[in-house]
């Protein structure tokens, strides 16, 4: 056993400095060399089937078939010319990632030859089987076929040689299986309904956008090390450890020079994803050691997302060539801070308005106003369902715990916008708008917005869902998420709630009110009903708690039963309202949820069980016997008349022998109570059983297991320990 732990402990520090491709071209030229942008589909498409392909996705048109096959003849041409063999539609099945089939070009051209074949059929749809993806059931009440078909929204891109192509997948009837359809639905919506409310603004608006800037944070970890520890191999995360006498107290890591084997690790991924077309900008420490944040520039919400997935693939890719493993998961090390995927979200024009963006005239700033207020009613509206959309067994973690987020949603606006909204709310409406001869309209209260500098908003890192500027900061999404499903719950809730200011706005101005003053009056109604998820305090308080409670803010902080909101009347409404799921598609995902939830807790419960059983127990009785051993050896030699020299020593093999006796009977109600779960037919009812009764027992497991670690000796514990995993050289 000692040997493995030097072994281990040696290869890790014993990797040479691994070389980097740096490529003599600068990045804005090797930038997108993989991908089939415009620029590509130019050179290798008919100047026709060019322009019906652009206008097509301009204009979120469906391909004709001829059509298809011209854009697969020119696909097909580029993906060998850059060294592709293998096609494959590239979708988001509701596990964690993504899934890809590779086929071969490879065909026979009928006259005794092979040759490279790729129609337009092929790159449209295919039909992987559903029922080997998460389908909630739906597979069983109809069809095992599932179909994926290709977003044209987001172009191709070539991975390890294999064209990627980006896909929808849908049961034989029609219901979404993945993340991306029911997300192409919400930005749909949101463009259709926040493009009327625009409109009000600037006649010219054709489309809103809905955009995505990620922050992906990560841990590094040496893959020996790794290597040595099951729980990270097989749940991502360390199911014990003792904390390391340091970890991120003396907060040195943040913002503290990154080490130049992580350096060269990064420059590697950042020269990877720009091939790739992402748009990787930021890089930097994060709060906890070995903890590391990248993040581009923001997109569009849809190729914002797809490339957060595409990047969540390569960076282990990366990483293995660098001789670390990485980590996505929410809480991998007790003790030190989590990771998250902070998503900053906004709205914007085809015209160019950033709809988040207090403006210079009045008119931007009751724009201004307008989408404020309906965001801030969504949210209020929907907070119960924005956790939902966050939540998972793994986020868990983070979720209550005193690092973001809180398991409550609230808004932070900072004290400029608070005060406008609050002299909003005092004001006489007639007040607030005066017209006044040439100069038009006035809004006095209304124009008073300070032109707000991004750098200037407060920081306020205990919120979920703060305004930073110009954007939101949905803060609580889980490192290791599909950004797809906090987009889908926040901008299909956005839209509703524009659709329906839309409709009110319209009715006044029917009845004869000025445009202006209707939209003021419905906005400053909003703002009024919903100042309850408005919250600039410390979200991680008590009294907080408490507040939000009192104000009927959502409070429950049980994965498996925040899932309900899903099902709640008012988030069924709302997406059949926006067409994003209906009834049966939710009740589906649903039951993934749980299910996940249950398999997850599953394999760290058998995970921890057999450590505790095979690796500790067995190491800890035998550093007892030795001790046992030196016990005997001590009477031996000085006798009966010197029986407190051995005291010491039995009351440490007591204490041992107490926390192996505890964790022998813990992990034996823990198989229990796991067998009383899975007996359970009701996936929900499951999810709640494992909550509630197998993982405090993981957690008292660890406890005394985190407590032998610091008694038996060093040599003999046979995984590595935090101060050996975390502090990467
Ligand atoms: P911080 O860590 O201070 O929050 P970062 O610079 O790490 O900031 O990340 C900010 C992210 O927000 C980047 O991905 C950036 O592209 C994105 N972003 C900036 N402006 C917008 C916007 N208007 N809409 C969406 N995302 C934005
Ligand atoms: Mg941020």
């Amino acid at each position: 056993m000692s040997t493995l732990r030097f072994k281990v402990v040696e290869e890790a520090y014993g990797h040479k400095p691994v070389a980097v491709d740096i490529p003599d071209s600068r990045p804005s030229d090797y930038f997108g060399m993989y991908v089939f942008n415009r620029v590509q589909m130019y050179k290798y498409l008919d100047k026709a089937t060019y322009d019906a392909l652009v206008y097509a996705i301009d204009n979120k048109e469906q391909l004709t078939r001829s059509l298809a096959d011209g854009v697969a003849a020119g696909m097909k041409q580029w993906a060998m010319d850059h060294g592709a063999r293998h096609y494959s539609h590239w979708f988001h099945p509701l596990t964690d990632g993504t899934a890809e089939k590779h086929d071969g070009f490879i065909e026979h051209d009928g006259k005794g030859g092979m040759v490279e074949e790729f129609t337009g059929k092929l790159l449209v749809q295919q039909e992987p089987d559903a029922s080997s993806f998460p389908n909630g059931g739906i597979r069983n009440t109809f069809e095992a076929r599932g179909y994926s078909a290709w977003d044209i929204s987001s172009p191709a891109f070539i991975i390890d040689h294999t064209l990627c192509i980006p896909t929808i997948f849908i049961s034989y009837t029609g219901e979404s299986l993945d993340y991306k359809t029911p997300l192409l639905r919400a930005l749909n919506c949101v463009d259709k309904a926040g493009t009327a409310v625009a409109r009000y603004f600037d006649e010219d608006v054709k489309h809103v956008i809905s955009y995505l800037g990620w922050e992906q944070e990560y841990f590094l970890v040496d893959k020996s090390l790794y290597s040595a520890r099951p729980d990270l191999v097989m749940t991502g995360r360390t199911l014990m450890g003792h904390e390391s006498a340091k970890n991120q107290q003396l907060e040195d890591h943040y913002f503290g020079s990154i080490p130049s084997r992580v350096e060269a690790f990064m420059l590697d991924l950042e020269i990877e994803s720009h091939k790739l077309g992402i748009p990787a900008k930021t890089r930097h420490n994060e709060v906890a050691p070995n903890q590391f944040e990248m993040a581009p520039i923001f997109e569009e919400t849809n190729l914002a997302n797809d490339h957060n997935l595409l990047l969540m693939s390569l960076i282990s890719e990366v990483a293995h060539r660098h001789n670390f493993e990485v980590l996505l998961h929410e809480k991998p090390f007790a003790g030190v801070n989590g990771s998250g995927k902070h998503n900053n979200w906004s709205l914007g024009t085809d015209t160019g308005a950033m709809l988040f963006s207090p403006g210079k005239t009045p008119k931007d700033n009751l724009r201004f106003i307008t989408f404020l207020a309906n965001v801030m009613a969504a949210v209020q509206q929907h907070n119960a369902l924005l956790k939902a959309s966050i939540s998972s067994a793994t986020n868990e973690h983070r979720l209550g715990a005193n690092e973001a987020p809180p398991a409550i949603i609230s808004m932070f606006l900072g004290a400029q916008i608070t005060e406008v909204i609050n002299r909003l709310l005092n004001a006489d409406l007639d007040d607030n708008i005066a017209f006044n001869g040439k100069e038009g309209l006035k809004l006095k209260n209304v124009s008073q917005i300070p032109e707000l500098l991004l750098d200037n908003t407060d920081r306020n890192r205990t919120s979920p869902f703060a305004f930073t500027g110009n954007r939101f900061e949905f803060r609580a999404i889980g490192s290791s998420a599909n950004c797809a499903s906090a987009m889908i719950a926040l901008n299909a809730a956005v839209a509703d709630q524009l659709a329906k200011f839309k409709v009110a706005v319209d009715a006044r101005i029917a009845a004869g009110e000025i445009k202006e003053k209707a939209i003021l009056a419905e906005a400053k109604d909003l703002l009024a009903a919903n100042q309850a998820i408005h919250f600039d305090g410390n979200g991680y308080s008590d009294e907080w708690k408490e507040e939000a409670a009192r104000r009927g803010l959502d409070c429950e902080a049980c994965v498996p039963r925040i899932f309900d909101a899903y099902l709640a009347p008012q988030s069924v409404e709302m997406f059949k309202n926006t067409g994003v799921f209906t009834e049966v598609e939710l009740k589906a995902r649903n039951e993934v949820k749980w299910e996940m939830y249950t398999k997850k807790l599953q394999i760290e419960a058998r995970v921890l069980g057999d450590l505790a059983i095979n690796h500790i127990i067995p190491v800890a009785t035998r550093y007892q016997s030795l001790l046992l051993d030196n016990v005997m050896k001590i009477k031996a030699i000085f006798e009966s008349n010197d029986d407190g020299l051995a005291e010491q020593e039995k009351a440490t093999i007591k204490a041992i022998a107490g926390h192996i006796y505890t964790i022998k009977d813990e992990v034996a109600k823990m198989v229990v109570a796991r067998k009383a779960a899975n007996k359970v037919e009701c996936e929900r009812e499951k999810a709640i059983l494992y909550h509630d009764t197998v993982k405090p027992l993981m957690d008292v497991i660890r406890y005394h297991i985190d407590k032998l670690e610091l008694m038996v000796d060093n040599e003999m514990w046979p995984l590595p320990k935090y101060r050996e995993l975390l502090f990467i050289r």
